[in-house]
């Protein structure tokens, strides 16, 4: 497969004040484009440093860098200077670029007043274009580049903010320089399937044994935790795809039991779908996890269809009041117990009027754990109308927002069940 690089410039990410969002962001789309994506290098707002990773990204065989940030009209906006030198291209003022970046300020300073010398002098600055490159239509005031160099690799400049960049990006794309490169990239055919509560060296155990057998060689396997599923990836090359298919197919047959979905589907994403196909709603009543669940479940557009609520409820006293939850009960089994989960998730339900209840309790920690009740014991259950009782009482480690994290990702597996 052909190689790409990213280069994410800022200074600000090399002291930890943001965090990237670009190189990711960047990284999927190359890989979903079918590039092989070398490397991921982030440099400061220093000219030098960022021709040193255009020229490491050069010598490592890279067909196509895409680089980030430094696009803007300040003197720390170096980007496209530093790439026209690696590509050996002057500068040159580029006059359409010029006029729409002026009418875009015109517009701007007719609504806020802010204009003048300076900003005509930034203007210009944003408007010089490498001679021989593609100037791709700002979605701020940045323009984007796709710049050309004799002997590879093809440089596309996009501006930092994410949401420019994001905005930019599908005109990159598009562009003739680009187009022609994507016809030597065999597309990517990924195939991904997710677990739930494998661990990854079962699956580790799985390949070496099924690759004894098989010959999977023209296959890239990734394995990644995220959200405590197993996300399994794998990356045929041309000549792969069959035995690509043979191999997704034993995997999913292989741990069944455990298969969250053989496309790569999210629980989060599954939930929504089973809750939606039978007209279902959710409410919550969650103690340890302090309404993460609930925010789950409403992260996704189209919520309201299939969530009804939430209550935390912290103390025992507002489990008892906004919950109904007994407080002979508490007193009697504790307020993290089985019986207290249910009576939470029964509450919940009931309050709201929904089909489906679900309720957390549980020791986060890192103080209050006893003999009997660890840090990182958590019940849960979950309830319906009809009678449905699904519960559970893990032992979970790490520490207090990993025991919460995780208790948000098994409530919402207990959703698919
Ligand atoms: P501008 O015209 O906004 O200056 P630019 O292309 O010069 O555009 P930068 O100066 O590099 O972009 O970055 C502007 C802002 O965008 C940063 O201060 C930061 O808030 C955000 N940003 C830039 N790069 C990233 C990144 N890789 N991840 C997340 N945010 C970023
Ligand atoms: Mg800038």
């Amino acid at each position: 497969r052909p190689r790409a690089a990213v280069v994410v410039t800022g200074s600000e990410l090399l002291t930890g004040a943001i965090a990237d969002r670009n190189g990711p962001w960047l990284s999927q789309e190359l890989v979903g484009l079918g590039f092989e994506v070398a490397h991921v290098l982030t440099v400061g707002d220093r000219p030098d440093d960022l021709a040193s990773a255009l020229r490491f990204a050069a010598d490592a065989r890279c067909a196509l860098v895409v680089t980030s940030g430094g696009l803007g009209p300040t003197a720390d906006d170096l980007t496209a200077e530093v790439v026209a030198a690696f590509a050996g291209l002057e500068m040159e003022l580029d006059e359409d670029m010029r006029a729409r970046i002026d009418a875009r300020l015109a517009a701007w300073a007719a609504r806020t007043g802010f204009g003048g010398e300076a900003l005509d002098q930034a203007t210009r600055k944003q408007a010089m274009v490498p001679r021989g490159a593609v100037a791709l239509p700002p979605a701020g005031t940045a323009p984007g580049l796709v710049v050309p160099r004799e002997g590879g690799p093809l440089v596309v400049v996009l501006p930092g903010p994410p949401r420019e960049l994001q905005a930019v990006w599908p005109s990159a794309l598009a562009s003739a320089p680009v187009r022609e490169l994507l016809t030597g990239v065999p597309p990517a055919h990924p195939r991904s399937l997710r677990y739930f509560g494998l661990p990854e060296s079962e699956i580790a155990a799985t390949l070496r044994e099924i690759g004894a057998r098989r010959d999977l060689s023209g296959i890239e396997v990734t394995t990644c935790l995220r959200r405590s599923e197993l996300e399994v990836d794998l990356r045929p090359g041309p000549h792969a795809l069959a035995a690509a298919d043979e191999l997704h197919a034993e995997l999913a047959a292989r741990h069944a039991r455990q298969l969250v979905s053989e496309d790569g589907t999210t629980t989060d994403e599954l939930v929504a779908r089973g809750l939606l196909a039978r007209g279902w709603t959710v409410a919550t009543g969650e103690s340890c996890t302090g309404g993460m669940l609930a925010s789950r479940l409403v992260d996704r557009a189209g919520s309201s269809a299939y969530v009804s609520g939430g209550v935390v409820a912290y103390s025992n006293e507002a489990k008892t009041a906004l919950l109904g939850v007994p407080a002979e009960m508490i007193a009697e089994h504790g307020a993290v117990s089985p019986e207290v989960a249910r009576a939470l998730a029964d509450g919940a339900r009931e309050r709201f009027g929904a089909d489906v209840g679900i309720g957390i309790t549980g020791v986060a920690g890192p103080d209050g754990g006893t003999e009997a009740k660890p840090v990182g014991y958590v019940c849960f259950c979950l309830t319906t109308a009809e009678g449905l009782v699904l519960a559970r009482d893990p032992q979970l480690a790490g520490g207090r927002s990993d025991i919460r994290e995780r208790s948000t990702d098994i409530a919402m597996n207990l959703l698919l069940r």
